[in-house]
């Protein structure tokens, strides 16, 4: 006989599932979205800024990967086809000015940079769409007018594997001499990116 039991079954498993994934403004917020934007994007709920940033040379930059490690934002609005993040909105206790967190500046900055807007929606029970309307174009306006340093280390990430790329140069073909991006994993992974 086999034995049937899945393992670990008679360990008590310090693991358990949370009562509630979104709280009832988060909740209340969410439904607003929806009605709000409809299918012009996707709303991802509680998206790490891990998942949304990338650090280069990350060996050098953990220190920069310590700042946005376990962050996130509470809404991240995505374009429907790519996935391509569009606009973050992060629900704040108090926006009263004078109060900013020193993580809360950097998180502002941070989106600034990277041109995408950061919305902050006080938390409430209910939302009113007009309100919201008012604060993403705020955020949308702010985020427009940041001039974008330019950068020195742009490599694309791998659009297969995810991993880093290196420039490389094409030996032989059409392109023989032409520079491209092709993944660190190369010849494993088959991912490369052209340089215009
Ligand atoms: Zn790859």
């Amino acid at each position: 006989m086999p034995d049937t039991k899945p393992p670990n079954a008679s360990m008590d498993s310090p693991y358990r599932l949370r009562n509630y994934f979104l709280s009832t403004p988060e909740i209340a917020l969410f439904r607003q979205l929806q009605r709000m934007i409809g299918d012009r994007y996707i709303i991802c709920p509680k998206v790490a800024l891990t998942d949304i940033f990338t650090i280069v040379r990350p060996n050098e930059n953990v220190h920069f990967y310590n700042k946005i490690f376990r962050k996130h934002v509470d809404f991240l609005l995505c374009d429907p086809q790519t996935f391509k993040p569009a606009i973050a909105v992060e629900v704040v206790k108090s926006i009263a000015k004078n109060e900013t967190r020193a993580s809360d500046q950097f998180m502002e900055e941070l989106f600034l940079q990277e041109g995408i807007p950061l919305a902050h929606v006080p938390l409430g029970e209910r939302y009113e769409a007009s309100d919201l309307v008012h604060l993403f174009q705020l955020a949308v306006t702010k985020a427009k007018e940041i001039p974008r340093l330019p950068r020195q280390d742009s490599a694309p990430m791998c659009p297969v594997c995810g991993k880093m790329m290196v420039l490389r140069i094409q030996r032989d073909g059409d392109r023989g001499g032409k520079k491209y991006y092709g993944c660190m994993d190369n010849p494993r992974c088959p991912g490369a990116v052209a340089l215009d």
